[in-house]
């Protein structure tokens, strides 16, 4: 059963609605499951091991290539015993495989046969990847500025690429229109998706003996990671796994950051913002869909949400690959956050503390390339 987080008006599931009536956006009902770790199946690979903890997951079909149970670097850093997560090592080269082959694999159950999604460049390829694994037909609409290997990506699953002129936002009413005949994929607003995600969380934990880090940085745009880190968390101290949430910090690129502005002002809601050009290309939603949810979850947390310049990312991007992390800028704004973090006196010495390295630098070598002054 679905629940619209807006109005909590009730669907079925195989009505496939993609949001409620009422334009809100729906989640998985039931509230939160305990999970423990006698729950976790050994002998599965990658995030499947978690399948206890997905909705329908003992029952439904996985479409998978293993993704997920990605490395958990140590990472010197003064005064911290920081982790990085290695997500960009996932089959299509970044995190968004999780959400994926779970958003996949319950469609697929649900009897999908074609679907539209639109994105920056990262959620389209993977979607393309899996619904090639599953038999499923896909259209997927990306920005003009989409890194080169992102479509190339898309192309080579055998997607159909639609590039549209304009903005992020642009391209989502255009592949709205397009989902008026087809079922409507968006990862923003799929239900599945954040469940996916969450392992990566869940991974955290078991890599980490069994303990939740003391605070996550968090690349947001429509801020999945966030809803998906919170999911997780939740559902282990229902179990009684770990005694409180972990501070979630998520990060933004100054050029588009409505959850920052909302947060400093003390809004509920994502707040209004003119867009500017960012290098972070797959964090530059303007109107994040759960921005509402990501708000709330990021101050129960006693996190915040941070926000860094584009000077400062490309710094991070440097920094990153000199540690030898091959990352897209998107991902390297954990390392600005991570300094000012450190300044603003929020970490203290001696916590554990871990950022996810979300997607690779393999897919946008064309910008990079002119970042570099080649
Ligand atoms: C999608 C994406 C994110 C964050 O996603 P949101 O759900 O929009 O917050 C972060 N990094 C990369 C590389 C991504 O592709
Ligand atoms: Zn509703």
């Amino acid at each position: 059963m679905l629940v619209c987080t807006s109005c909590k008006k009730e669907w079925g599931e195989e009505s496939r609605p993609w949001r409620c009536s009422c334009g809100g956006p729906l989640v998985v009902g039931g509230g939160v499951v305990p999970f423990n770790r006698g729950m976790i199946r050994r002998n599965e690979q990658g995030m499947w091991r978690y399948r206890a903890a997905l909705p329908a997951g003992e029952v439904c079909e996985p479409v998978s290539m293993g993704e997920g149970w990605t490395p958990l670097v140590r990472e010197p850093w003064p005064g911290l015993n920081l982790f990085f997560k290695l997500d960009y090592a996932c089959p299509t080269g970044s995190y968004k495989d999780r959400g994926m082959a779970y958003l996949v694999s319950r469609i697929a159950g649900l009897g999908v046969r074609e679907v539209v999604e639109d994105s920056s460049g990262n959620a389209g390829a993977s979607m393309a990847a899996y619904c090639a694994r599953a038999g499923i037909g896909c259209r997927i609409f990306v920005p003009g500025y989409t890194s080169a290997g992102k479509c190339v990506q898309i192309e080579s699953y055998g997607g159909i690429l639609e590039r549209v002129p304009g903005s992020r936002e642009d391209t989502t009413r255009a592949a709205e229109r397009a989902a008026e005949t087809t079922y409507y994929g968006s990862h923003n607003w799929s239900p599945y998706f954040a469940h996916g995600v969450k392992t990566f969380a869940l991974e955290i934990w078991e890599q980490l003996g069994f303990r939740a880090p003391d605070a996550l940085l968090l690349p947001a745009g429509q801020g999945s990671l966030v809803l998906g880190c919170v999911l997780a968390f939740e559902a282990l101290k229902a179990a009684g796994e770990i005694p409180a949430l972990p501070r979630i910090y998520a990060l933004q690129p100054e050029g588009c950051a409505p959850l920052h502005s909302a947060f400093v002002k003390g809004m509920d809601v994502p707040d209004r913002i003119e867009k500017r050009e960012t290098i972070a290309e797959g964090i530059s939603s303007a109107e994040p869909v759960r921005g509402r949810e990501v708000l709330a979850a990021v101050r129960k947390s006693g996190g915040a949400v941070l926000s860094c310049s584009d000077g400062a990312i490309w710094q991070g991007f440097l920094a990153l690959a000199r540690r030898g992390y091959f990352v897209e800028p998107t991902s390297a704004i954990v390392f600005p956050a991570l300094r000012q973090l450190s300044e603003r006196g929020l970490l203290r010495t001696g916590e554990t503390v871990a950022a996810i390295l979300t997607g690779s630098g393999l897919k946008g070598t064309d910008k990079i390339v002119a970042l570099l002054g080649h």
